[in-house]
């Protein structure tokens, strides 16, 4: 059991429109280091998602009509209470999702530090004026709230993928309905409970978990009051979305695969490149839409990188994320395991060696050995395909030409990392790189201040900074005569 200093928080009931609903049947929620049941909690039906869609078209009224600074004083107080039970929900998260404890405090901070940033944004949402075509027209542009949204997040970062969204779209004026992932809904229910604590009203954030994610994402592309789907996961999904949504023209945003590149120039410094690999590919084991898949190593010291990557990667402890000192958990289930597996066989297969571990991990269950493979080519399935798990694939390169062609040579365009100590070759590569997000010099993006998203197949929209919020935002032109 959970040693919670407030165990309310482990919450089993749905949250729709300020009510706490059982549902009829269960969702049972395990621990994927021990395959231990941690709860079960409320499955919710298409019909009970429709209620908290209409309820939340309801609500967004006098939501909307409150000012940003009422707005802003109940996201502060949901962020206060977030940050004052961080340990509590760190345990939630880490019991359903695995992650290393540290890690989970580390997402329930960074998932709160949205809250606090957009409650400040709430009171910054500013229109515009523009002159004039005709000496009796004066032009105003409001931005007003896009309405109810609907949220389906991932497993991976239970907790921020949704203040991501929630946050932006609460102080815009929306109200939001979120299916969180079957995996891991008790992170997403605990942030529920807060706030109602933090006294945000019935109906502007609601939780329903729900098994069936596709009968979900089709009753939120259905409904005629929700007016918009924020959506995190993969580019197969997102895809859906779109086609299911473009009967009512549902606006969309989408976070979804990475392939993200990371390159490693003759002039970089190796030992800060060596940290950043680490940590960008085997965060979270892997498991995020931003971890390195592809690293690029200039053949003047590719060995010299494989063989100082090994060493480091080597000294990381796998173990329970509850486990003192762990710093890569279990994967989130036996298809992560397999997929890994597939990408280790066929790179293999293709001529690639192992550096370092490519074997499932001596404590069992989803637990996989930390790998390292060298001679990685782009006729291996890691080169086109996000693996997910802790494998990091190291490929050759010469030129600057030939390495930046090879980057960007996906659909997908999400993060992307440099390594180098050029400044004009800084430059090139910022713009040169078809991605959302570039990372110089650095393998750890991501933060509140700074819009987090991608192009191509990777998605549309943006999350966080100032221009996170506009996602959430209609733009209304008025033309008065006077
Ligand atoms: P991942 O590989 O991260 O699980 P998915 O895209 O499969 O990526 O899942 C992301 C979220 O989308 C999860 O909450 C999942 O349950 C949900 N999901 C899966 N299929 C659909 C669908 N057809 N419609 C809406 N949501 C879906």
């Amino acid at each position: 059991m959970l040693q919670l200093s407030r165990p309310d928080l482990l919450v089993t009931q749905a949250y729709a429109n300020g009510l706490w609903l059982d549902g009829t049947a269960r969702i049972a929620v395990h621990n994927p280091a021990t395959g231990a049941l941690v709860a079960e909690v409320a499955d919710c039906t298409v019909e009970e998602v429709n209620h908290a869609i209409d309820a939340a078209a309801i609500a967004q009224r006098d939501w909307a009509a409150r000012t940003g600074k009422e707005r802003a004083a109940l996201l502060r107080a949901w962020h206060d209470l977030m940050i004052a039970h961080a340990d509590d929900l760190a345990m939630i998260l880490t019991a359903e999702m695995g992650k290393p404890l540290a890690e989970a405090k580390g997402e329930v901070l960074y998932g709160a530090s949205f809250i606090e940033w957009f409650a400040e944004e709430a009171k910054r949402v500013y229109g515009d004026t523009i002159p004039g075509h005709q000496r009796d027209k004066r032009i105003l542009v409001l931005k007003q709230p896009v309405g109810v949204v609907g949220a389906i997040t991932p497993w991976n970062f239970p907790n921020a993928m949704i203040t991501r969204k929630a946050a932006p779209a609460l102080a815009a004026g929306c109200t939001m309905v979120v299916r969180p992932a079957s995996e891991t809904p008790l992170s997403a229910l605990a942030m529920a409970r807060l706030a109602e604590e933090a006294g945000i009203p019935p109906g502007v954030f609601s939780v329903l978990p729900s098994s069936d994610a596709a009968a979900t994402g089709q009753a939120f592309c259905a409904h005629p009051k929700m007016r918009k789907i924020s959506f995190t996961g993969s580019t197969r999904v997102g895809k859906i979305l779109m086609q299911q949504g473009a009967a009512q023209l549902k606006k969309l945003s989408l976070e979804l695969g990475g392939n993200a590149p990371f390159i490693v120039f003759d002039d970089a410094d190796l030992d800060a490149a060596v940290e950043g690999a680490i940590v960008s590919k085997f965060r979270n084991a892997g498991q995020t839409c931003v971890c390195t898949n592809r690293i690029y190593v200039h053949n003047g010291v590719y060995e010299d990188f494989v063989e100082r990557l090994s060493a480091a990667v080597a000294k990381l402890p796998v173990g329970d994320g509850f486990a003192a000192g762990t710093a890569i958990g279990p994967l989130i289930s036996d298809a992560a395991v397999n997929k890994v597996r597939a990408h280790i066989d066929d790179a293999l297969a293709k001529g690639a060696r192992i550096a370092l571990g490519g074997a499932a991990h001596a404590l069992g269950g989803t637990f996989f050995e930390p790998t390292v493979i060298a001679e990685a080519t782009s006729q291996m399935a890691v080169a086109r395909d996000e693996t997910f798990g802790p494998l990091a694939a190291v490929f050759r390169f010469d030129s600057e030409d030939e390495v930046l062609e090879a980057a960007n040579a996906s659909e997908f365009g999400l993060a992307s990392y440099v390594y180098t100590n050029t400044l004009s070759r800084v430059w090139r590569m910022m713009e040169g790189l078809d991605y959302g997000m570039v990372g110089v010099n650095t393998g750890l993006i991501s933060t509140e201040v700074a819009p987090f998203g991608g192009v191509k197949e990777s998605g549309q929209g943006r999350e966080g900074s100032k221009y996170g919020i506009e996602d959430y935002l209609e733009i209304k032109y008025c033309c008065l005569s006077i």
